[in-house]
């Protein structure tokens, strides 16, 4: 059977996650809005629960934490929720960089085209944007910063500790898309700077459909958001809708599971790593890794195989291996990657580049055969 090499699109979800959700399904009914019945108050138990695993995760308290549907969905609110406080406060001008995930880019292209001035900036070869060309951009009407954690292509780590520490001092918002380090990075999570975080929780072996914004209090007072949509007051009524019970105990299961496993998890997927390059050196195919090693995480590997194009690659290799060669949602029909062209990467690379990202659950040898297999392949589509 084909190995799963796609993490960074979505985690297979953990069983003990499942087993959670599944008593949950099995065992309450309600809504955990209502106020009327035992059934609602025990349905708003378990979301609390939920909420105290996240807000433990990320080292904030449960008032910052607000379930959403996923990172989608809280990077547009992050961003277009600031609608109301940006015309108050006379602030229109927005800095992101050009290697976002299309729910901020294109949610930033949206408030340019509704008249915010925007700052669009490019990484240099290694895949990480420079924080001083970011802050050397920051104005007195500069209204929000929105910067992702770790790019979801490349696995290159952003420099976002330097960014918060800078941004907290002058009166920016700070948004940080963590939703490929979140339940991995989570010391230097902990100790970011930010005004507003967005992670999902399949990213971190959770549910699909449920993840959230955690919105900083500075001074006892939460970021100026307002709802992006309408028809309830339920998470503060910063997200109306129904919220998803079982769905946040599994966000909240993932949570914990990822507080207690990640310093294990770490070494196991930079292992896998390590066998990886262990493969591709050994194998005699031409290849070059895209984005400085120095800043990536262990569990990602964007690589180069000269001379073999992705879709051939992935295509002819799909029963061992299933492999990426881009954003997942921007995967419909195939487009170079935006977030190499904007790194520097000649078009000819990028058309013979694929992402490759495992996690906790990898078994070792298991991948190690069937990479190797895939390598045989790609060194055949070569000759
Ligand atoms: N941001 C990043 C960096 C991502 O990798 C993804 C998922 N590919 C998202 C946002 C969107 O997450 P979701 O699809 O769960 O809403």
């Amino acid at each position: 059977m084909s190995v799963y090499l796609d993490y960074n699109a979505s985690a297979p979800i953990d069983l003990r996650v499942l087993d959670t959700m599944v008593e949950i399904y099995k065992n309450n009914v309600g809504n955990a809005d209502s106020r009327t019945h035992c059934f609602g108050e025990n349905a708003r138990a378990v979301v609390e629960h939920a909420r105290g695993q996240v807000a433990h995760l990320f080292g904030v308290s449960t008032s910052e934490v607000y379930f959403t549907s996923g990172a989608t969905e809280s990077n547009n609110i992050a961003i277009q929720g600031l609608k109301e406080y940006a015309e108050k406060s006379n602030k229109r001008h927005i800095i992101t960089t050009a290697i976002e995930h299309k729910a901020v880019l294109e949610t930033i292209k949206y408030m340019a085209s509704q008249g915010y001035e925007v700052d669009i900036i490019a990484p240099d070869l290694s895949g990480r944007v420079d924080a001083n060309v970011i802050l050397d951009k920051v104005r007195d009407d500069t209204l929000l910063v929105s910067v992702m954690h770790v790019n979801n292509e490349t696995g290159i780590i952003q420099p976002v500790t330097e960014l918060g520490e800078e941004l907290c001092r002058r009166d920016v918002l700070f948004h940080v898309d963590a939703t490929q380090s979140s339940g991995k990075l989570v010391e230097e999570i902990r100790g970011l700077r930010y005004s507003m975080l967005s992670f999902s929780a399949h990213k971190m072996m959770g549910p699909q459909g449920i993840g959230g914004l955690i919105l900083r209090r500075k001074s006892y007072k939460i970021p100026p958001i307002r709802a992006i949509i309408l028809g309830g007051q339920q998470e503060g009524g910063i997200r109306p809708g129904t919220i998803p019970v079982a769905l946040t105990a599994g966000c909240g299961k993932a949570c914990e599971i990822a507080e207690n496993e990640y310093k294990k998890n770490a070494v196991h997927v930079y292992a896998i790593k390590e066998k990886i390059m262990a493969e591709l050196n050994n194998s005699g195919i031409e290849f070059h890794i895209n984005g400085n090693q120095e800043y990536c995480m262990g569990n990602t590997l964007n690589v180069c195989f000269t001379g073999v194009s992705s879709e051939a690659l992935m295509i002819s290799t799909k029963q061992y291996c299933g492999l990426s060669n881009g954003s997942a949602c921007t995967s419909k029909s195939y487009s170079p990657s935006y977030v190499l062209a904007a790194m520097g990467i000649p078009l000819v690379q990028i058309e013979n580049s694929v992402r490759i990202s495992w996690g906790p659950d990898t078994l070792e040898d298991y991948m190690v055969d069937n990479f190797r297999n895939m390598l045989k392949v790609a060194k055949e589509i070569k000759n």
